[in-house]
């Protein structure tokens, strides 16, 4: 029994050799969320799926989806976006592939997103612009995206007795999943030390979610973004490839 052919718009976030000639893509669809998809001859200068899909690439795609559990079929991806102007400057680059790693290791295969998906092709989008920050879209991206999947908690009051937040002594637990002050600050479990420049980038990313115009300064954007990726890690158990590029911690 074939399965019908399934049209999404996507935005191509990883690519990985398959055998000689094909790759896999891993693609997130606007519909379908996170799915991997088989690029049969791929490599060859001309195939029939139309040559090869680059990262970042966003188009119309075409795919036969799998029959249960694993990898669709490529059928063809019509390239609508193709954001060759990041490609040539790494801090944009850099920031554009962190963006594509959280949407990779965060949201489950085949559960939809549509805005998650809407929050990558503008962060893309925006980072292209001359004017654009790369460290403040990377910022704005991941606090949005935890946001979407529900991993954000309450970041302006302490997450254990909701008092407000000193300048200093505030500490961030992934295990409590959001800032501690100074008098209920853990002893001894895992603590990120929440500095100013990260209160204040955090304070900034949630007046924009509110809608009021705010300015988030380079340094306080990697702050933040720091921190949020460290809640990011300790979520997943594992280190973001990506992340130091983006916050310039080793
Ligand atoms: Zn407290």
């Amino acid at each position: 029994m074939a399965t019908m052919p399934t049209t999404d718009q996507a935005i191509c976030i990883r690519i990985s050799d398959y055998s000689e000639t094909s790759q896999v893509l891993s693609l997130l669809g606007r519909d379908g969320g996170v799915l991997r998809v088989i690029a049969k001859g791929a490599k060859r200068p001309k195939s029939k799926s139309g040559g090869r899909v680059d990262l970042l690439a966003e188009g119309r795609l075409v795919y036969a989806p799998p029959r249960r559990e694993g990898l669709g079929t490529l059928i063809e991806f019509a390239e609508t976006v193709s954001h060759t102007q990041l490609r040539d400057d790494l801090p944009r680059l850099n920031a554009a592939m962190f963006m594509l790693e959280l949407c990779g290791s965060l949201l489950a295969e085949h559960d939809p997103h549509p805005e998650v998906f809407d929050l990558l092709h503008h962060a893309l989008d925006r980072l292209g612009q001359a004017d654009a920050s790369p460290p403040a879209v990377g910022a704005w991206f991941v606090y949005r995206m935890l946001r979407h999947v529900g991993l954000l908690g309450e970041m302006g009051r302490c997450a254990d007795c909701g008092g407000e937040l000193a300048a200093r002594g505030v500490t961030f637990a992934g295990a409590a999943g959001g800032m501690l002050c100074r008098h209920c600050e853990p002893r001894d479990a895992e603590k990120y030390a929440v500095g100013p420049a990260a209160l204040a980038g955090l304070a900034a990313l949630t007046a924009a979610e509110a809608g009021r115009r705010t300015k988030l300064p380079d340094a306080q954007a990697r702050a933040a973004t720091a921190l949020l990726v460290y809640h990011v890690e300790y979520q997943l158990g594992r280190r973001l490839k990506t992340a130091r590029y983006v916050t310039g911690k080793p």
